[in-house]
């Protein structure tokens, strides 16, 4: 059991966990923490240890029974821009910085399971590829690409060529700490960012005619974005549209020549992007027509929906309950709207994959907050489950 042997050296990795949450590092930025991931990784007997990205990290270990397959697995290692309020005696020591998402445990968890793996070499054959990837949490409009896009673009899925990858999140809970949330199919939203920018001619307030409104025109873009969801896309996917943002104008007698507006579109479904995609673009035409104004589209493709290989989501639950008891996993009915650039691995990298959700309950004395909230700090004892989680499941794919 591979949780026995994770207690061998369970305070290790406590201390090792606060140091990676005192020191949280920005999107691309993780230059100690994947110091740390390096160093402890050569200390632990991983085969092969390189940089990759910059401040990417990927390892291997290979298994004592032979050749084989290889199978990925994947920690996600970026903090974000925000004030630490737990008041932890490791909090944050890099101002404005710190690790909301839980990402210092899914590297602790990460680093668990390659402790575990190499010194289990002799239960499995073929090789493990650990991976922490730096910038999942780096989306913006400039480059609405995350850390995943360009791990793969590196060559992370070969030498070995990786089969398989599994990746999985924390997720805030009251209850049920250390449970699995699995999911056939789409796991996670998609999103595309949209700013539309319109260009129309001012005029008297007095005599509209003579000029080509643009905040009428950005008016009639919004109201009718809202029809994209209720008349275009098909009634059994879902879809949401939220626009954010909206400004224009300099005074209330004066026809506005510039308004400018802002939207996110999610979905599950990475078809329903292209319906959305080009409704959108009708949507603008059909204004400019009436309006006389000019509309510019900015589209941003964001992360695509997570979509979960049938066949690997079984062999996970299957090592997930052998490994830590029949109740630890389940399977979600519906899968969650926030969004990862995992799905990259499965987009680009063309391989199956599966990511799974953890309940962790939060640091005693502290109350379960979102992810991204100042007050989110998972306990440590998830890595309980994590670690063995991972192990398990890389022998299983790897003996099977
Ligand atoms: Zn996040
Ligand atoms: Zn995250």
């Amino acid at each position: 059991m591979y949780k026995e042997i994770l207690e061998t050296f369970y305070p290790e990795m406590v201390e090792l966990r606060r140091e990676f949450h005192r020191y949280p590092e920005l999107s691309f930025k993780e230059v100690h923490t994947s110091a740390m991931i390096v160093e402890k990784l050569r200390a632990f007997g991983c085969d092969t240890v390189e940089q990759m990205y910059n401040t990417g990290v990927v390892a291997t270990i290979k298994g004592g029974l032979g050749e084989g397959k290889c199978i990925g697995l994947r920690a996600d290692i970026d903090a974000l821009p925000v004030t630490e309020e737990t008041g932890a005696l490791f909090a944050s020591r890099n101002p404005g910085v710190m690790h909301a998402c839980g990402h210092d445990i899914h590297i602790t968890s990460l680093l668990s399971a390659a402790r575990i793996l190499c010194q289990c070499r002799d239960q499995f054959r073929g090789t493990v590829k650990l991976i922490f990837q730096p910038g999942e949490e780096a989306a913006s409009p400039e480059d609405p690409h995350g850390g995943a896009y360009y791990m793969v673009q590196s060559g992370c899925l070969e030498n070995p060529h990786v089969d398989a990858m599994v990746g999985l999140h924390n997720n805030p809970s009251a209850e049920g700490h250390g449970v699995f949330a699995m999911r056939k199919g789409v796991c996670t939203s998609g999103f595309d960012l949209y700013q539309f920018n319109v260009y129309g001619k001012t005029a008297h307030g007095s005599a509209p005619h003579m000029g080509n409104d643009a905040i009428v025109a950005i008016s009639n873009v919004i109201v009718l974005l809202q029809q994209i969801i209720a008349r275009n896309v098909d009634p059994l996917e879902a879809a949401v549209v939220n626009v954010g943002t909206i400004k224009g104008g300099s005074r209330v007698n004066i026809v506005p020549d510039f308004a400018t507006a802002g939207a996110v579109f999610r979905y599950y479904n990475n078809d329903v992007a292209k319906v959305i995609y080009e409704h959108t673009c009708a949507v603008c035409k059909g204004v400019e027509e009436i309006s006389g104004c000019r509309i510019e589209i900015e589209h941003h493709t964001g992360y695509a929906c997570v979509e979960n290989d049938d066949a690997l989501t079984d062999l996970a639950a299957k090592a997930i309950k052998q490994e830590l008891g029949e109740d630890s996993c389940y399977f979600m009915d519906r899968p969650v709207t926030g969004s990862e650039d995992f799905s990259e691995y499965h987009l680009v990298g063309g391989i199956p994959t599966t990511f799974m959700w953890v309940n962790a309950r939060p640091m005693e004395g502290m109350p379960v907050a979102p992810l991204h909230n100042s007050k989110w700090c998972p306990d440590v004892d998830i890595i309980r489950h994590t670690a063995p989680a991972m192990a398990a499941i890389a022998v299983e794919f790897l003996n099977s």
